[in-house]
């Protein structure tokens, strides 16, 4: 990775162990535009556990773009842990 600093690994609830990390892009062509989803999720390489970070909605449209996140809760549903950056 780049500069130093801290990073976060993400841990599975159940299995304990680094998860991996994905993201997902959906087009959906609308009426007046278009759609496109992103979701960032982890699942756990052992169990197959997912847990959404976070998802971004964008839009465009005649009127221009527009951007929605919605955070998840990533905290909430899975074990971060703050690992000092190396390299
Ligand atoms: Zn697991």
């Amino acid at each position: 990775m780049g500069a130093a600093g801290t990073e976060i690994e993400v841990l599975c609830p159940k299995c304990k162990v680094p998860m991996n990390f994905y993201s997902r892009t959906e087009r959906t062509s609308k009426s007046d535009g278009v759609e496109v989803k992103v979701t960032r999720y982890y699942k756990c390489p052992v169990c197959g556990r997912t847990i959404i970070d976070e998802e971004l909605l964008i839009r465009h449209s005649q009127d221009g773009v527009s951007i929605t996140v919605k955070h998840n809760g990533l905290r909430k549903g899975a074990i971060i842990r703050e690992v000092p950056a190396t390299g």
